[in-house]
């Protein structure tokens, strides 16, 4: 097997941070060893080459990738990423190099037999190399050959019980933080809610028919820990109606000295002394908290962002009313920018079957319309912004609500329509004309 020369590849492992190059070359030299005596199925001098053929790229400034056909397996249209190289002759290894989407688990919940099986196929009908995870969540095997594909998906959905994700203009793979499971902060079921819609989508998720992707995550409280916000173009983040609990024993005992703030999480480094002051009050973003001897918190102008509850964990914790806020249009800098999504329902309750239904509902009056007016490869933000807001809410059957904004006090760039104002416009037109005596 031909070894690559790699002057500008190695160059990648000089630095302080784990390098992609020493893992390829680790895969590469195990193959060349065969140590594990495995009958490899697609090209052993996959890895070897992967490192010739990204040199090559380097070296002429651009991709040698190329598209080259769809490539799938039998019943789905996504999943699979089709990836053949323009130099086959120079890098047979990787003349297919072909990327299969795995959905994660759950929270991405694994245990060590799961890893282990999933290893084992890819190393006998993979590269071995393996990307945990890609930015929409799903565990990435990076290549292998078009003759594997129905084995390894044979493989995961019968032996491991685990399908692939999506790809190309579909319902990607859903993605939720561990919520109830481990989290306190959980405002609701994120785990629950993602089974049950991954189960209740599985023809958008494997048969694309959208205008483009389109992609759930669910955070269970603001502290985001998938990003829903920014990531996705629905998104389901926990949040409570009623009031931050306050334990004011808790409070005095952080003041105190006696409670590690942040959980601890600074634990190791000396912070100095716990000044509520400058590490809680001064820091509310709404300026509702107070701290006289005794902790208090102006609920109605909290936007929960939960760095009093973050920095006084034993102190503060979230409401008892919980439920969730649904965004929508947020996604990566493609075409117009960058976007975060746009508050569509303040809150809603997510712990009942019932409620469910209506996020069923809600999600698809939002796809209907997308599918009917949005252009080609065209994200449903982008929709919503050539369009409007307002023909977003219109379309998602949504009451109209003076929080659909952008983001907290800015832009309330709703057009009221007479209809949705009590009275009608001319009752207003009058009544503020009379005021100003026009
Ligand atoms: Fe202020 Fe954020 Fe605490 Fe609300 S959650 S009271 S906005 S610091």
């Amino acid at each position: 097997m031909a070894k690559h020369k790699t002057p500008l590849l190695d160059q990648l492992e000089s630095g302080p941070w784990p390098s992609f190059v020493s893992d390829i070359k680790q895969e590469a030299d195990a193959r060349a060893k065969n140590e594990k005596g495995l009958d490899y199925q697609i090209p052993v001098d996959c890895p070897e080459d992967l490192l010739g053929v990204l040199e090559m790229s380097y070296t002429d400034g651009e991709t040698h990738w190329k598209h080259g056909g769809i490539v799938g397996v039998f019943g789905y249209g996504g999943g699979v990423i089709g990836r053949y190289c323009d130099q086959p002759q120079m890098f047979p290894g990787v003349a297919h190099f072909h990327t299969v989407r795995v959905a994660q688990p759950n929270g991405k919940w694994y245990n060590t037999e799961l890893l282990r099986n999933l290893v084992k196929i890819w190393e006998l009908r993979g590269s071995g190399l393996t990307n945990m995870h890609g930015a929409t969540g799903d565990i990435v095997f990076l290549g292998t050959t078009t003759p594997q594909l129905e084995e390894i998906f044979w493989e995961l959905t019968h032996d491991l019980e685990i399908d692939l994700g999506g790809s190309g203009s579909n319902l990607r793979t859903p993605a939720t933080c561990l919520g109830m499971s481990r989290c306190e902060y959980a405002c609701y079921d994120t785990q629950e809610l993602c089974y049950n819609l991954t189960q209740e989508y599985q023809d958008e998720l494997h048969r694309p028919a959208f205008p483009y992707k389109f992609k759930f995550k669910f955070d269970g409280c603001p502290n985001g820990c998938v990003a829903a916000i920014a990531r996705s173009d629905l998104s389901f983040i926990g949040t409570w109606k009623d009031e931050i609990k306050i334990d004011q024993e808790a409070v005095a005992a952080y003041v105190g000295g006696e409670i590690a703030p942040n959980a601890g999480a600074h634990a190791g480094r000396d912070w100095g002394a716990f000044d509520i002051q400058k590490e809680v009050v001064d820091l509310c973003p709404s300026q509702c908290i107070s701290y006289d001897g005794k902790l208090t918190i102006d609920n109605k102008e909290c936007v929960r962002c939960m760095h009093c509850i973050n920095t006084m964990p034993r102190a503060l914790k979230v409401g008892d009313e919980r439920g969730c806020s649904i965004l929508c249009g947020a996604k990566a800098p493609i075409l117009d920018g960058p976007q975060m999504g746009s508050l569509l329902v303040p809150f809603m309750e997510v712990n009942k079957e019932d409620d469910y239904q209506s996020i069923k509902d809600l999600i698809e009056n939002i796809w209907d319309w997308w599918m009917e007016e949005g252009k080609n490869r065209e994200r449903i933000g982008e929709t919503m912004k050539r369009l409007g807001m307002s023909a977003l809410i219109d379309a998602a059957g949504v009451p109209v609500d003076a929080r659909q904004v952008q983001e907290p006090r800015h832009n309330p760039y709703i057009f009221w329509k007479a209809e949705d104002v009590e009275g009608g416009w001319d009752r207003d037109i009058n009544d503020f004309r009379k005021r100003h005596q026009r």
